[in-house]
Formats: C-alpha cells, structure tokens, sequence
C-alpha cells in the first residue's frame, strides 16, 4: 500500500528554503502532520542559484527583526538538526558616497543597537584594516556589520528539510500540487498525480511560481497575486591572487562590500571575487504574451546578459582594482519573484479562507528563517509576535494590476538600495484610482501622494516652489512642502480649508444582532444611534489590530470606516468573524470624503448646504449641499472646529467646487499629519500595531472592563491592568528641534540604556515643535522627564509631555 499521505494539518506548495522553512517551524512548535510538496527536487526555484549572502541590515523595521531572527538561528541550525553546511561570517562594510546615506546608515544602527544587533558606524580611515582592496577616497560613511556573511542555500535548505523530517513531518519531492479544491466546510484539498491531500490549511511557497499557483484560488475568493519575476545575475570571477594570499595571511574571508549608491555587492568567493549589481536597466521576464513562463524551469536560468552590468562592472573595478585582474569565471541569471514593492508576502491570502502565502522573497535566503517562524505563527496562532504588516499580502488591493506590478518591480529592483525619504513619492505606478476632482486639484498645484492606490493631494505648491522628485530626497524638514504645510494648517485652523480624501474604507454592516456582536467584538462600547466613536479590536493578547470609526445610523445598522490601507485587512478581519444573519459589505468605491477643517467651517456649511450644524461633536447627520445628498459626521482628524462630508463618489466633484466656490482653501495630506500629531491623534500600523497592547498605547478610555460582553484580550488586558504596563504611549517634544522630525522606531535612550522607541514624529506648526509619539519604560513616562532620541546619527533632547494634546488640550475648538 502507498504511503503517500491523504490528510495533513498544512500541506506547504514549493520547497525551496522559504517552504521548507515554515515546515520545520511548524513541526518545532509540535505541528507534524504537515506535508510539503515539491514538484521538482528541493531548491528547485530560486533557491539553488543564489549567492547566499546574509544581512542584518534593511531599511524596515519588521524584515531586519526577521532577518535577525534567521542569522541567530543558522549560526546554530548545523548543530541543531546535526547537518553541517558552509556559513561563513564575514562581516560586511555599506560603503555610503552621500550625506543622506551615511544619515540613513545612522538612522539603521541605532534601530539595530535597539533590537541587540551589533551594526556600528566606522571611521573610512579604517577601512583598510578590514579589507585592503577598497578605494576609499569619495565615501562619506562606512557601516560595519560584523554578523553579516553568507551561506551554501541548497545545504540550509536540505538542514531545515532534515531538521523537520527529524521531528515527524512529510516532505514529497517529485510531486507537484496540481490544483485544489475547498470543501464546504472550509478544508482543502490539494491534488497531486500521487493522489489528493485533504489538509486544514495550504500555503502558497511556490516561489516565482506564486502567481501561477495563485490561479487555483481564484473561484474560492483569490485574486492575481501581484508579483513580477525578474531576472537577477551575479557573476564570480577565478581566483585573485592577492585575495587568495590575504585570506591565507589573515585565516579567513575579506568581509563583503555593498557599494548601495551604485547598486552593488561584491564579496569573496573562493578566492575569487562575487558581483552582483542590481542595475537600473533591469529586465523582468514572463510578462507578455510572446515570452510565456514555461511550465517547468526546475535548475534552469536565463541567459547571460553581461551588456547590462557593463556600467557596474567598470564601477566595482574602480572600487576595488584587484577585480580588473581576474577573468570572468561563471555567470548566473536566474529569476527572482518581486512584489511592487519588492518585500515578501508573507500571512492570510486575501479574499481565501484556510489559505496563506509565502512568497515574492527578494532576499529569501536570509530572511527564510524568520519567514518560516513568521508563517508558522500565522497558521498556528493566527497572529505574529511582531507586527508583520510590512510583509502582509493584504498591503496591496485591487489596484495592483499587471502593468502597476511590473512597473514597480523595475522601479523597486532598479532601487534596491534606494534610500526611502519620507517625503519621496516614487513615480512609477501611479494614478491608479482618481478621485473625480483629480484634475481640479492638480490645477491647484497639487503635489500627489497614492494611498492604496488613490491619489491624493500631499501639498499644494504655489508658482515658483520647487516640485522636482530631486527636491524630495532629503531626510530632512525643510524642503518646498514647508511653506505649503505652514500655510495650509494656517487656513485649517484660523479660516476654512477643505482636503479631498477619496479611499476612505468603509463597510456597511447590518442585520439583527449587529450591535451585539459588535460588542463583542471591540474594547469598547458603541456610540448611540446618530452618533459616532471610536472602536478598537484587540488580538487575544489584547494588541491592538486595528482601530474603526464607528458610525449608528440605526440599532443594527452601521458603517464602519478605516484607513485607506486597511482596506482588505480590516474587511477580512471582521468578515472572518461575523456570526449568522450578519452582514457586511465593502462600499469604499461608491463613496469619497472631503474634511472641511478651521474656525469658519460652520459659516462655510451655512452657505452651501442645509446641514443642521448646532449638532455636537461626534454627531452625524444626513444634509444636502449643492443640491446632492451628502452625509456630515462632525469630526475631523486634524483637531479643529470640522466635519467630514461624505459624498456619492459621482457627486464629490459638484460638493467639492460648491465648498471650494464657497471660499475653502485646499489643504493636503501632509498638513493632516501635522496637525494630528499635535493631538496626540494615532496612525494605524505606525502608533497603533499589534507591537503594543491597547492600555500601552495608552487608550484605556476606550475599554469597558465593566461591560457584560467578553471580548478577544479581555482577559490579558485585565490582567495586564492589574500588574501594570511595562511601557506606555508618551508624546515627546523636542527641546531644540533637528533639522528632521524622528523617523518611525528610533530609539528613545534614558543614557545608555534603550527605553523605548518612536512610533511617528513631525513638526507640529500650530505650537511650533518638533514632535515624536511612541513607547516608552512606564517608570519614565512622567510629565517633564528628559529623554534622548537617536536618529540620523544625532541624539536628541527630548521632553516627555502630559497625556492629553499639545494643542487645545480642552478640545474646545474641535468642540465650539
Ligand atoms: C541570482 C540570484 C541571487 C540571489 N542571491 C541572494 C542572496 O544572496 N541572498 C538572499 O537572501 N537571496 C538571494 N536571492 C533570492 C533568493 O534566491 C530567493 O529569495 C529565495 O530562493 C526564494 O525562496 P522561495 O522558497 O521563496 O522560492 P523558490 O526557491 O523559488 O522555491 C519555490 C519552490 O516551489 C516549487 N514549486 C513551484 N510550483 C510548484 C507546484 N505546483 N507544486 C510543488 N512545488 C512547486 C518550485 O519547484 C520551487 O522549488 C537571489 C536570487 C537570484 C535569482
């Protein structure tokens, strides 16, 4: 009788690392009836033919946790699941030719200093001492990593495999999932030409593949998975004779360059030398119809392109001459699988229930340990230990098209190492969802920003300021947007503004039984009808997941709305826990949103609609304004006297000119955030992630430990509010504002100790203060306590403030 098995808890599609990766995990955390399939032999995809290089570094907070969670995991992985394989710690230097490199090199050491990784700036008069072949004379910075090294992929592959077969569970090779099947109660069932595995769970680790395998999901709820494959070389070189009589000298490797500014890394092979740029006249592959992706590319690559890495090559030889001696040993171009936005897809499949994916690694070989534990997570538990949004699938929604995919994928490949300046809009992808008054605002001087893929104004520049993409790359505040920003929160505050916001989540939500089950649900309690509030779901831990305007137009009728890059999330999240007879439905398309914001908002209104506006703050009201019917919630994320006006999308234009004929000045992005942040006012996956529970955030007032309804982390919650938070939400001010604001996780020091760490800064132009919210030790978090925040290599006085706003703390202008 075959023993191929029929049932599992996960069958896993692709062995190359990341697959094999989340098998092991799942079997470490007992889970051992799980099968993976291979079509081909492990490491059949990209794995086999990559170079193998393992950093800590990476300019996001989240993947440089997962890939230092991978490089302390295979410095013990050989002894582990006893399976020797080559893991060679180099240490690695990031050569930086600009100021704004050597402040981003900063920035990333004093988040690694944070999270225990040992990344230190070095002197480039030290450079020699840690490797002689490099031309040193136009750096500005130098980082040294010294864990960073590289590993055999194909032997860390086969020790996971080991490792995992070891603890019980299946690995079938030779036997490619064919399609699957979702039965009505949810299982799957995974087809193969050796028979069909009925499983609770599948996950999508196909690699470049992923899109292909994605296909299967579609009549369950799937959609195309948004990943270009592109095609990636190095090339090593034989042997350099000075390199070989280094190591001999020295007993060990040089470490390995990066020169980011020109997009390449170079380490030793051998003794020989590795090179692989990711150059600007990139190629994706297998994206029209004449260049279909073949059924089968197990061990294959593409054919050596070296024209293309001309420009890169002559850099790396002036950069280190002993390249110019060797003759070109081997080339290889393979494919690589990228998102738009070139980090992995690692959680839930949207739109698919039972159904993950683990997919789109640029960098998979160091991060597929840290994925394998990630992905694990997620099956297992549901939820991650960190906040995993940077890699959720349901970061992209339905704008992320073939030609927005590719185009991003050359973008982002092209600018691997680019440096991502918070007022940078990259250009490519754009203009995915207009809002009807598009045009209008660009007559207006608007410079846009894409908010899960609408456009919106950031800033609106007047004749004569500077908007160039160039103008934008700098860490710093002062740039052409200053002004505007200053301005615009003027007319916000003292006068009239109006901001148009297309994309705006919402969800109708109904049926007998909705407020019940809302209850349920959130932390909190429900507004009364014809009002609104704030409601925030907590994991089992009490994190918080995510943060929802409630809106009662009646009993069991709401809307619920939430930012514009949740939209998926959020809608999966509550979607997936709806009892019977409840319903809810995505209307984000049908509706857009203008906030109408400053003291002669109400006088504005007057003219232009039939709003009752002696309604209070949180009230909600059905008016007409220009003759179209629109719904008013007085509200308004940038703390004025405002309302929201919510429009038929159709109708957004007419209401918008009526409030922009009535006088409001146009106000963008840019100034909301300026103004919220003074507020105290949280961003969703910056402020509010499942990194920190709702009472560390510090919104207790939106708990009702008293109510009847349990509801997920109560239980944690109540207990964590009887022990006490270790760290809580603070706003910090800056005693002498930096020429930037604090950028997302800088560190807060008290000394030489990390306290905590920033969740967004920026400048705050009504009180005139550079200002960062975030977590911080609960013992320090009193009122005028000093701390220091490290960012861009400075270290920053800093004041901790009371918990209430820096601006109108009494909420009286908001409330006039
Ligand atoms: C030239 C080059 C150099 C690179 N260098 C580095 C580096 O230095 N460091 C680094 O971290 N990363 C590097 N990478 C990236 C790295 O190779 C990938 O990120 C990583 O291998 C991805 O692993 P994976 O498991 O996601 O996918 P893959 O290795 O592609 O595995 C997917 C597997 O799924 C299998 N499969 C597909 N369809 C099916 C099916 N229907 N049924 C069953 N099995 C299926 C495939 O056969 C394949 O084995 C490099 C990539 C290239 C191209």
């Amino acid at each position: 009788m075959s023993d191929f098995p029929t049932t599992a808890r996960v069958v896993i599609i692709g062995g190359g690392v990341v697959g094999v990766s989340t098998l092991y995990h799942l079997a470490k955390e007992g889970w051992t009836d799980c099968v993976l399939l291979e079509k081909n032999e492990l490491t059949a995809g990209s794995t086999w033919h990559a170079a193998g290089n393992c950093p800590n570094f990476a300019p996001n907070w989240a993947v440089m946790n997962m890939q230092r969670y991978s490089l302390e995991m295979y410095r013990t992985l050989a002894d582990d699941v006893d399976y020797p394989m080559n893991y060679h710690v180099t240490g690695a230097l990031r050569l930086g030719h600009t100021k704004e490199r050597k402040q981003e090199f900063e920035q990333v050491c004093a988040q690694a200093r944070a999270m225990g990784l040992p990344l230190e700036m070095i002197g480039i008069e030290d450079m020699k001492d840690y490797n002689p072949f490099v031309a040193t004379h136009d750096l500005s910075g130098v980082l040294w990593d010294p864990m960073d090294g590289d590993i055999d992929p194909a032997q860390l592959t086969q020790a996971l495999a080991k490792g995992a077969r070891d603890l019980g569970a299946r690995i079938e090779r030779f036997c490619p999932a064919t399609g699957v099947t979702q039965k009505p109660s949810g299982e799957w069932v995974v087809h193969t030409d050796k028979g069909d595995i009925t499983c609770d769970k599948v996950v999508n680790a196909a690699g470049y593949y992923a899109a292909r395998v994605g296909e299967w999901f579609k009549p369950y709820g799937g959609r195309d998975v948004p990943l270009t494959v592109m095609s990636h070389q190095y090339f090593l070189t034989e042997e350099i004779l000075e390199i070989a009589a280094w190591t001999k000298e020295n007993g060990k490797k040089t470490p390995m360059i990066r020169d980011v500014d020109s997009s390449y890394y170079l380490r030793q092979d051998k003794n020989g030398l590795n090179l692989g740029p990711y150059e600007r006249n990139c190629k994706a592959h297998w994206t029209t119809k004449d260049d279909p992706m073949p059924h089968d590319f197990s061990f294959q690559l593409y054919p050596d392109d070296l024209e293309r890495l001309e420009w890169y090559i002559e850099d790396a030889m002036a950069r280190v001459p002993v390249l110019g001696t060797a003759g070109v040993g081997r080339n290889i171009n393979g494919p690589i699988p990228y998102a738009p936005d070139g980090l992995p897809m690692i959680g839930p499949m949207p739109g698919v229930t039972n159904a993950y994916e683990a997919h789109s690694f640029t960098f998979g070989i160091v991060q597929g340990g840290g994925a394998g534990k990630v992905m694990a997570e997620w099956l297992i538990h549901g939820e991650t230990d960190i906040d995993m949004w940077a890699c959720d699938p349901r970061r992209y929604t339905d704008y992320a098209d073939a030609d927005y995919c590719e185009s991003k994928a050359l973008e982002t490949y092209g600018h691997e190492y680019g440096m991502h300046f918070p007022r940078k809009n990259w250009p490519a992808g754009r203009d995915k969802k207009l809002s009807p008054n598009h045009t209008t605002l660009i007559a207006s001087g608007a410079q846009m920003g894409a908010y899960n893929g609408w456009e919106r104004a950031n800033w609106f520049a007047h004749d004569g300021e500077d908007t160039t993409l160039e103008a934008t790359e700098t860490w710093e505040r002062a740039g052409p947007w200053n002004a505007a920003i200053e301005r615009e929160v003027t007319a916000a505050t003292n006068d009239v503004a109006v901001l148009d916001m297309p994309g705006f989540s919402r969800y109708t939500l109904t049926g007998v039984g909705a407020a019940e089950w809302l209850r349920t649900q959130i932390a909190g309690a429900l507004p009364k009808v014809g009002r609104m509030n704030l409601g925030y779901f907590t994991d089992t831990r009490g994190r918080i997941v995510t943060e929802v305007t409630i809106i009662r137009w009646a009993d069991d009728d709401f809307w619920l709305m939430t930012a514009a890059v949740a939209q998926w999330h959020d809608f999966e999240f509550l979607r997936d826990r709806l009892t019977s007879g409840l319903t809810i439905t995505d209307i984000t398309k049908d509706w857009s949103t203008h906030i109408v914001s400053g003291e002669k908002s109400r006088d504005l209104l007057g003219q232009v609609g039939d709003a009752d506006l002696s309604t209070g703050w949180l009230t909600i009201q059905d008016a007409t304004i220009a003759g179209k019917s629109c719904k008013l919630f007085r509200i308004n994320f940038g703390g004025e006297l405002g309302w929201e006006v919510h429009t038929a999308f159709d109708d957004a234009a007419t209401v918008y000119k009526a409030i922009r004929d009535a006088g409001a000045t146009p106000f963008g992005m840019y100034a909301l955030n300026a103004m919220r942040i003074e507020k105290g006012y949280r961003t969703w996956k910056g402020d509010l992630s499942t990194d920190y529970t709702l009472l560390e955030g510090g919104m207790e007032r939106f708990i009702r430990f008293d109510k009847p309804q349990d509801f997920p982390g109560k239980a944690s919650l109540l207990a964590e509010k009887q022990r006490g938070s270790k760290k809580m939400f603070c706003t910090l001010t800056f005693d002498t504002p930096a020429a930037a604001d604090a950028p997302y996780m800088s560190p807060i020091m008290f000394g030489d100790e990390v306290v905590g760490e920033t969740t967004s800064g920026d400048f705050g132009y009504r009180v005139n203060k550079s200002i960062a919210l975030g977590m911080l030790r609960a013992d320090l978090n009193v009122p005028g306590t000093k701390v220091e925040v490290a960012f861009y290599g400075a270290r920053l006085t800093a004041t901790v403030q009371a918990d209430q706003p820096l601006w109108d703390p009494e909420n009286a202008r908001i409330k006039a």
